[in-house]
């Protein structure tokens, strides 16, 4: 669909936020009783955070739960009994989240529907609407300026103005949300596109060359390079890149309970682990820097082959968080042949 502008002033806001709660599931970022930015269901409109800064999780897990129940069965009276989850009962507004979080949906969705339809994943995408929040300026690790992730999957998106938002409508699931509440936005004035382009570029998340993308023919010649070992072997394998990140989705499946009962779980895994891939004989990645290795070459080399964009909003989280300061952004310049500076200055021996 073609884009559609409106403006919200600051009171309807809170007025659509307030709306929005009676008819939708709403999820926005807010603090929890310790302080911590979290993305949770805040009460009133005074408890959503409109911040820039992003949760340490994102907001994949609404999505993707951390754990979910795929299936439960129980044996009794001759018969046995199997129960698979409900559809979600409400409808999910995402409500000011970080439109790099919003964006990462979209990334994942393109596998969930790819050789087999994941139907309760897509029972709550089908269901969730985004309403994200422009940032006003890059995070300290951020690099969203350097990544052509499709934004424009994103359902809305709100940029801050004087006194008001100017939201772009960029989905059929955006108009539905302007439609319903139709007496809260105003028809945008102006040149709406060229006042978001000085916005981004007054943030810094105007993008610039894609060069993340333009890496992808490197890294495909850099499988052997000699300086992997060296420079991802620092990684301890704790997964919090990957449990942090919005667009990493691989998934590991459990069997609990035995004759009269029991279920299937799915939950989080993360290709960094020493137990991921490995088979009762061999585990083919069996260094740690071959782990990695695989996490880099999958989101910048091996996903884009396949779907397009490459597996990364460049959130930064990865790099915020990662305990030995891991820096995924200077890795895929290095090894995708954009720098020829190895991060932290080491290289290996000849
Ligand atoms: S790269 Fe960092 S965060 Fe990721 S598994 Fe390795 S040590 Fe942990
Ligand atoms: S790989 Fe790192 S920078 Fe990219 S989306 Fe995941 S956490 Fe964010």
């Amino acid at each position: 669909m073609d884009a559609e502008y409106y403006k919200l002033s600051a009171e309807n806001a809170a007025g659509l936020f307030e709306r929005a709660r009676a008819d939708y599931d709403v999820v926005a970022k807010t603090r929890d009783a310790n302080g911590n930015l979290v993305y949770g269901r805040p009460v009133s409109f005074e408890d959503v955070a409109f911040v820039d800064e992003q949760p340490p999780m994102s907001a994949k897990a609404f999505a993707l739960p951390q754990n979910e129940t795929l299936v439960r069965y129980e044996r009794g009276g001759g018969e046995i009994r199997a129960e698979t989850p409900e559809a979600p009962a409400r409808d999910l507004l995402l409500f000011g989240v970080n439109v790099c979080d919003a964006a990462a949906f979209d990334i994942i969705d393109r596998v969930f529907q790819w050789d087999y339809l994941d139907d309760p994943y897509l029972a709550r995408r089908e269901r969730t609407t985004q309403l994200a929040l422009a940032c006003t300026a890059l995070q300290r690790d951020c690099f969203c300026n350097r990544i052509s992730y499709a934004e424009d999957g994103v359902d809305a998106v709100a940029y801050p103005r004087e006194g008001h938002y100017l939201v772009k409508i960029q989905t059929d699931n955006g108009r539905r949300l302007v439609e319903r509440y139709r007496n809260l936005f105003a028809e945008a004035d102006g040149d709406p596109e060229t006042e978001i382009t000085s916005f981004l570029e007054k943030a810094g998340t105007a993008k610039r060359e894609p060069l993340l993308e333009t890496a992808q023919s490197g890294l495909a010649g850099a499988f052997e390079h000699a300086d992997w070992e060296i420079l991802a072997s620092t990684c301890i394998g704790c997964g919090i890149c990957t449990y942090t990140c919005p667009t990493c989705h691989c998934f590991d499946i459990q069997d609990e309970g035995g004759y009269v009962g029991g279920r299937r779980l799915r939950t989080w895994d993360h290709c960094t682990g020493r137990t991921f891939t490995a088979m009762p004989a061999h585990q083919p990645r069996d260094r740690q820097y071959k782990r990695y290795r695989q996490r880099l070459l999958h989101k910048f080399w091996y996903y884009p082959e396949r779907f397009g964009p490459v597996l990364c909003t460049g959130c930064g989280r990865c790099i915020t968080h990662c305990p030995v300061k891991i820096n995924i952004k200077e890795l895929v310049e290095y090894f995708g042949g954009l720098s020829d500076a190895p991060p932290g200055g080491r290289r290996h021996a000849p």
